[in-house]
């Protein structure tokens, strides 16, 4: 059976903090070239980051576009 994963896709074990940081713009220098260089070469965290993006874009205050639920 073909289960599939509607969690948050999530990448390495060990660059989870990582690409948090760097979703969130908080990496510097070696950690984020490190962090960079490790989304372009894997697709599992590439997806990860991606979707740490989207939820960061949707929980930004500042972007509080269409919302007419209430
Ligand atoms: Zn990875």
């Amino acid at each position: 059976m073909n289960q599939r994963n509607r969690e948050e896709v999530q990448g390495c074990g060990h660059m989870q903090s990582l690409l948090q940081r760097q979703a969130q713009g908080e990496l510097k220098g070696i950690a984020k070239a490190y962090t960079r260089y490790h989304v372009a070469t894997c697709p599992a965290c590439r997806v990860a980051i991606e979707h740490m993006h989207e939820q960061i874009d949707a929980n930004a205050p500042e972007n509080t576009v269409s919302s007419t639920n209430g």
